[in-house]
């Protein structure tokens, strides 16, 4: 029936879709969390077929995908089984079986964006020597094996230090700072030893984190959505103002090292180029996602096209659409998890309950299977006709909340 969902269907080859929506091919989603599923809530209104690949039964996206189909994004008999099966394949995560993509890639599989860029991105360090070859302004980083080479880093960047793993970092994890010469040992434990595979960087003195979503069109055409302004906490993002607040010189400089940081990088969709903002007014490229990203979650709410909808457009090759602001002003705020409790008494139903009486404000749920601490459970963006109504709404969403639980 027509509002029949792919969920139920368990079984499908791609000879036998019907395929009716406006691009003839079915995109293949490597990854079903949260992006994923708001990729398949774009693709719906649009009735493009979106199947993904998520190992979790009842991952986010599972309920709204044309189809999900159970299995490892990072196995190779998987992936490959789930390519044959897709027009074209795209990720929501960076952390996939690359090597299988650039077999399927040589058989003529369209991977969007390209394999190639899954392999540096997906590799922090490996993605700092190709940035930094394409001359993109970045923090100082060196490659670290062991303690002696840890500590010449420390004497060459000084301290705080920031350690990073090299591959499967996400959300901070990953990220370790040594704020001294004797606290090296303990961030590289921390982080799994240097067998994990470790680089430093230079601490970044940044006044302001930006992110800048770009897009790519496979006619190569690029499109910059405005430069928002990202507040993590714990490492882990937590607001993003829309637009950011700085100067026009300041937001031309970010939008141009965003795109030359993705014209560096191979295919198509949408790419989060997260920078800090130092007070002599540099721009440093941190990193790159190749995919929708946490700093884009207001574009559904808040621009004519959402980054969804665009990495869509984008990788089954229909024209890009506009990324402008249709809203003065945005700001999105993350519900993260918490310690296991009642649920009816968590921060994030309190939260939700509160944003569902403010004008402008809309809740997401990712109906993630269990909730767990400083997990991304869901996001509420408020719009508004300035930054400053904005985050006042949000403040007196959150406010109210601490005030009814002392
Ligand atoms: P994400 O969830 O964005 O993928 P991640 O685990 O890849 O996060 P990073 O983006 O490398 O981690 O770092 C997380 C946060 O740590 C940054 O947003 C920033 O606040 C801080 N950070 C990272 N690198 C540096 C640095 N060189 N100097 C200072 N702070 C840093
Ligand atoms: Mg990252
Ligand atoms: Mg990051």
């Amino acid at each position: 029936c027509r509002a029949s969902r792919g969920s139920h269907v368990t079984r499908v080859g791609k000879d036998d879709l019907p395929i009716h929506g406006v691009a003839e091919v079915l995109v293949g989603v490597l990854g079903g969390g949260q992006l994923g599923r708001m990729l398949c809530q774009a693709a719906s209104q649009m009735a493009i077929k979106v199947m993904v690949l998520d190992p979790q039964e009842n991952c986010p996206a599972s309920k709204l995908a044309y189809h999900h189909m159970v299995g490892s994004f990072d196995d190779s008999a998987t992936v490959q089984e789930f390519a044959k099966r897709c027009g074209v394949l795209t990720v929501e995560i960076e952390h996939v079986d690359v090597e299988t993509l650039e077999k399927l890639e040589l058989q003529g599989v369209d991977c969007q964006p390209k394999a190639s860029t899954i392999r540096i991105i997906q590799d922090k360090y490996l993605q700092k020597v190709h940035f930094s070859q394409h001359d993109i302004p970045l923090p100082e980083f060196m490659q670290i094996d062991d303690l002696e080479g840890a500590k010449r880093a420390g004497d060459l960047f000084g301290y705080p230090l920031m350690i990073k793993s090299k591959r499967l970092a996400y959300d901070g994890r990953g990220n370790a700072v040594a704020k001294s010469e004797d606290e090296l040992s303990s961030a590289v434990t921390a982080l799994g030893g240097f067998d994990r595979g470790l680089y430093v960087e230079k601490w970044a003195p940044f006044v302001k984190e930006l992110a800048v979503i770009v897009a790519r069109g496979r006619d190569n055409s690029i499109l910059c959505y405005p430069a928002v302004e990202t507040i993590h906490k714990e490492n882990i993002c937590h607001i993003v103002k829309a637009p950011a607040n700085m100067s026009w010189k300041i937001r031309e400089l970010a939008t141009d090292i965003a795109s030359r940081a993705v014209s560096s990088l191979e295919g198509a969709g949408v790419f989060a180029v997260e920078l800090f903002l130092t007070k002599d007014d540099q721009i440093l490229l941190n990193e790159v996602a190749p995919r929708p990203h946490n700093s884009g979650h207001h574009t559904i709410e808040s621009c004519y096209t959402s980054q969804y909808e665009q990495h869509l457009r984008a990788v089954v090759g229909l024209p890009l659409g506009d990324p402008s602001m249709k809203t003065p002003a945005a700001i999105m705020y993350n519900l993260l998890g918490e310690d296991e409790g009642e649920p009816g008494f968590h921060l994030a139903h309190q939260l939700i309950a509160r944003a569902l009486c403010i004008p402008g404000a809309t809740v997401h749920w990712y109906d993630k299977p269990e909730m767990r601490k400083q997990r991304k459970m869901g996001h509420i963006t408020i719009v508004g006709p300035s930054v400053g109504n904005v985050e006042k709404l949000l403040d007196s969403m959150l406010n109210e909340e601490s005030s009814e639980s002392q």
